[in-house]
């Protein structure tokens, strides 16, 4: 082997003032190829639990995976990156960690998935770094040491997806973006259905560009290192660029909903599926947004469609009984309001039939007849007859709901959510990081 192993992973450099970890994670990595280092893997960008309340945006986290020729020398260089280019004071609560090995050990893996879909604390955090030998430094409160090690442990063997992002000049920083419209537009048409989320049809909305102060230009997502790449010959964007790197990511995969949950004992700020009854009648509430009560197993909760999500509309139409599979994140609850699930997908598995309670047909005439009154029977209004012992009948309605997924509109999807083109063609095993000794 060329070099020396080692893993390198940091979070929450930035503030909402401006930096960006994945900005870092390009200017180190450049910074360690002049020193002779190798990457082994594209740098990865790895997005955690989303609900997590002190994110400052997406909730990503960055690892490298490289060959150094003098470990001592890069952990220095990048633990001072990582003090430096952190906004230290002003939001930022930075950990960086390394780890000196050419596999990753499986605690590590495990504490990376519980981090993707609950809540760890920084002592949680410390005890594994401990226990898989990870050296780590941390600044401010430290909590950036939960993602710095989720995403050392994440190997994305499955699932992922690339996103290239360009990043633009200090002096640029701040003022707007001149990205060109209809060429978006063009370069998603012609990569669909191996680029996703750049574009907004339904909106008319540009999505690659953020709109912060941050040095992140533009994001282009999609399936394969090769057709993000291509993005930027097709964009020309006019502004002269810091540069661009490719990131591996778990992106677009919904794997922070991997898990199920189980309602009885559900907990704040977590995130996973849920397969239950609908229990109550949908109710559009002031906003657009719809709220129901499911059920599981006896264990009842509350569940809500937000407007902007685009899915209220096919929310109103659940009717108590149908069976439904549900991707959320638990809202916590409050004095006022109990947890929510708030729902990032809806698979409606099947309907319960719904039905109207009508008077019944005439056995004579077949018209429709009218009550007599009170346990009087029915009456014919067109040929008169009478039938003391007719009942009401339950007549089958139409739903106007089909089986099937049901996901929010792109403009409303979280870094994570698995957009409608990837079903069917999501990456099953086999590129994922499986040990320096490999390459
Ligand atoms: P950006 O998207 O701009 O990089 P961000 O949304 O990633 O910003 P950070 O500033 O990195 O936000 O803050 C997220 C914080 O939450 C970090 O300290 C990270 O370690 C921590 N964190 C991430 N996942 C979890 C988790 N599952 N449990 C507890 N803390 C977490």
């Amino acid at each position: 082997m060329a070099g020396v192993p080692l893993h390198i992973a940091f979070d929450d450099t930035d503030s909402r003032a401006g930096r960006c970890t994945t900005h870092l994670a390009f200017r180190v990595a450049s910074g360690l190829k002049d020193m002779g280092a190798k990457l082994v893997d594209y740098p990865l960008l790895i997005r955690l639990n989303p609900n997590i309340p002190w994110k400052t945006r997406g909730n990503g986290a960055v690892c490298l995976r490289a060959e150094v020729q003098d470990p001592g020398r890069a952990v220095d260089y990048v633990r001072q990156a990582v003090e430096e280019g952190s906004a230290i004071g002003s939001g930022a609560n930075p950990g960086v960690a390394f780890l000196q090995s050419e596999k990753v050990p499986e605690q590590l893996q495990k504490f990376s998935a519980f981090a993707m879909c609950d809540v760890s604390s920084r002592q949680m955090a410390e005890k594994v770094a401990q226990a898989c030998s990870v050296q780590y430094k941390t600044f401010g409160n430290g909590q950036g040491l939960v993602g710095a090690l989720g995403a050392m442990g994440c190997l994305l063997g499955g699932d992922h997806t690339f996103e290239l992002i360009a990043y633009r000049k200090q002096e640029n920083c701040g003022t707007p973006r001149v990205v060109d419209e209809s060429r978006v537009v063009r370069f998603s048409k012609e990569t669909y259905p191996f680029t996703f989320n750049n574009y907004d049809a339904n909106h008319g909305r540009v999505l690659i560009a953020p709109h912060g102060p941050d040095p992140v230009f533009i994001g282009v997502r999609g399936e394969n290192p090769e057709v993000v790449s291509s993005a930027l010959s097709i964009l020309q964007p006019e502004e002269e660029l810091e540069g661009s790197v490719v990131f591996r990511s778990n992106q677009g995969t919904n794997m922070h909903l991997q898990a199920e949950l189980d309602l009885r004992a559900v907990k704040a700020y977590t995130a996973g599926f849920v397969r239950c009854s609908v229990k109550s009648k949908p109710a559009a509430m002031e906003g657009g947004h719809v709220f129901f009560e499911v059920e599981q197993q006896n264990a009842l909760m509350l569940a809500a469609v937000y407007e902007p999500t685009g899915l209220a509309n096919v929310a109103t139409k659940l009717e108590p009984g149908d069976r439904i599979e549900i991707g959320v994140g638990v809202r916590k609850g409050t004095t006022k309001h109990p947890k929510v699930l708030n729902i990032e997908y809806l698979s409606v598995l099947s309907l319960a039939p719904v039905y109207d309670v009508q008077n019944p047909l005439c056995k004579m005439c077949g018209a429709r007849m009218k009550s007599e009154g009170r346990n009087k029977g029915y009456q014919c209004d067109k040929c008169k007859f009478r039938d003391p012992h007719a009942q009401k009948v339950m007549v089958e309605k139409e739903r106007l709901l089909k089986t099937g997924l049901y996901i929010p509109t792109p403009k409303a999807h979280r870094h994570l959510t698995k957009p409608v083109q990837r079903y069917g063609i999501e990456k099953i095993a086999g590129g994922g990081f499986s040990g320096f000794a490999s390459y």
